[in-house]
């Protein structure tokens, strides 16, 4: 078997990996990614690309004051007593290298802006921000990779709808922030490899010492495998596991399915599983990024804002409803897994009237669109009252039309007595304007779709340390071998604090790996 040396592998070019890949590289070391799919990117490549980044330096100038304390205590707040995986030196670790990065990633010509829309989940709790944490890069335009261009995975659904973004070769979101680190990384002579799948870890004392890569050159496979040896270390930055039902079904609440998974690359998890076998301790396996989804085509979309907006409900399968249907992501998929022990409720039914459907989109319908194919494969269900629609959907008639009148008298009221829908909203907006979520649902035609408990990724994965050190179930680290992003467990346990979160845990996960690994400080 032919074997290679350098002084880090990195496994995965997704942001994470990326990330990674530049910092050491500009440390001075030699780095080769090795990437199993032929296009660079991963999930982010397709994704929102926000990062959460408290206390950042932009919020300065941006006039919103921050600290490090602040973000610490908001954090305690939602997060309670720290577990293992959540521990006090993870959380620390979170908040004071937030700033760090968002410094390191400004001075390497990553433009980053503000996000003014994005606040803090938890806008109550002690420590939050309405604005100023979360972060996302500038469109980036792809000309500038030259060859590399075609190698980065395909443009978000923003820009392929946007014909100036295409005019301009714009990358935006999560797609403009993998073009810019990619780019940084082909530019200080980070090596790539596309289509080289990281099949094994290579042991070396009681730690590991490199990787064993199945690499496709010229569409031929190479059959013994390539064996890769890192001076400094392995890390792994592969993703979670929600594309692997076997392990959703093994972990997750049941019922669980793959295809409610909405992560544009959904990992296979094999990384978690390999790390495992080479000894090291798993953590926080049953939890996910929750969102409640619905699908079109087969295809996973998160239901957000669409549950906040007025002229709408979620109701099970007696047609009852049972929570405040504006709750955050994280909050109303666990919440559906929760009903469904007493009643059916996976899927429930979001259900809207016509003055929904006219103002505001649904998944991957335009607001105002008539798709016929998804409401001919039955994705959309359409109805001219009530009765009918509980028909066609098959839940309880009786059940439905007395949750509806019971809600129509809330929203007259512009207060929910029974889940105090909206009431966050509007106490974070400083309560003084109209419940913003709520609204009768009393205009025919009706449409509903039905919506699962899905996700934007697993959370759990290798328990690592406060410098993504994985760790076996001892407490000891083992020597050699990183994790970040969904490889690593997260440290968020049931909740989210912000959206952007999920990046900031792997980029900073990927930055205090590269720092500890080659004993350095930034630059
Ligand atoms: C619709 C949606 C929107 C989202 N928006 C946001 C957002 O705005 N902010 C946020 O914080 N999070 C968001 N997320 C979550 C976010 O996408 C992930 O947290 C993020 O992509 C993780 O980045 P990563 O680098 O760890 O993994 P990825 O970007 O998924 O990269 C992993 C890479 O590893 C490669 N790989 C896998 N196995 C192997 C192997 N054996 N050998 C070699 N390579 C391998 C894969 O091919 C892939 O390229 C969103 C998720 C969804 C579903």
């Amino acid at each position: 078997m032919e074997t290679l040396r350098t002084d880090l592998v990195v496994v995965g070019g997704g942001a994470a990996g990326l990330l990674a890949a530049v910092a050491a590289r500009r440390l001075g070391h030699d780095v080769l990614v090795v990437e199993a799919s032929p296009l660079v990117g991963g999930s982010t490549a397709v994704d929102g690309g926000r990062v959460w980044l408290p206390a950042n330096h932009l919020m300065e100038k941006s006039g919103v004051g921050d600290s490090t304390v602040e973000a610490a205590e908001y954090l305690d707040a939602i997060l309670g007593e720290p577990t293992e995986a959540s521990s006090a030196e993870r959380r620390a670790a979170y908040v004071e290298t937030a700033p760090m990065l968002a410094h390191w990633l400004t001075s390497s010509k990553l433009a980053l802006t503000v996000d003014s829309s994005a606040a803090d989940v938890y806008r109550q709790a002690p420590g939050a921000k309405p604005s100023g944490r979360v972060l996302y890069s500038q469109p980036f335009d792809r000309r500038s990779l030259g060859e590399w261009a075609t190698a980065l995975r395909s443009t978000t659904p923003v820009e392929s709808r946007g014909w100036r973004a295409r005019r301009n070769h714009a990358s935006r979101d999560g797609g403009a922030l993998v073009a810019a680190l990619l780019h940084r990384a082909v530019g200080n002579g980070v090596e790539l490899w596309l289509d080289a799948q990281v099949t094994d870890l290579v042991p070396d004392g009681d730690g590991i010492g490199g990787v064993v890569v199945r690499r496709q050159v010229h569409g031929t496979e190479t059959e013994a495998g390539i064996t890769v040896l890192a001076r400094a270390g392995v890390l792994l930055a592969t993703g979670g596991f929600e594309g692997n039902q076997e392990l959703r079904e093994e972990y997750l609440p049941l019922p669980t399915d793959a295809t409610w998974s909405a992560a544009p690359l959904p990992g296979d998890g094999a990384m978690i599983s390999l790390g495992a076998a080479h000894g090291a301790a798993t953590a926080a396996m049953d939890e996910a990024w929750w969102t409640p989804v619905l699908l079109a085509d087969g295809v996973a979309h998160p239901v957000d804002a669409e549950r906040a907006h007025p002229h709408s409900m979620i109701v099970d399968q007696t047609g009852s409803r049972f929570f405040d249907e504006s709750a955050p992501a994280d909050e109303a998929g666990r919440l559906l897994y929760e009903r469904s022990h007493g009643v059916r409720a996976i899927p429930s039914y979001l259900i809207v009237d016509n003055r929904y459907r006219r103002a505001y989109p649904l998944g991957p319908w335009e607001a105002g669109s008539y798709p016929r194919s998804a409401i001919d494969s039955g994705d959309l269900v359409k109805a001219s009252g009530l009765p009918e629609l509980a028909q066609a959907l098959g839940i309880d008639r009786a059940g439905l039309l007395g949750t509806d009148v019971r809600f129509n008298g809330f929203a007259r009221k512009g207060r929910d007595q029974d889940f105090e829908r909206g009431e966050r909203l509007a106490t974070a907006s400083g309560g003084r304007r109209r419940n913003p979520s709520l609204g009768k649902v009393d205009k025919p035609p009706f449409w509903a779709v039905p919506v699962y408990p899905g996700d934007r990724g697993t959370k759990g994965g290798l328990l690592v340390d406060a410098d993504a050190r994985v760790l076996r179930p001892d407490g000891d680290p083992i020597p050699g071998l990183y994790a970040c992003g969904g490889t690593a467990a997260s440290m968020m346990g049931r909740t989210s604090p912000a959206p952007g979160a999920a990046l900031g845990e792997a980029l900073i996960g990927a930055f205090r790996a590269v720092l500890r690994l080659t004993e350095a400080d930034p630059d």
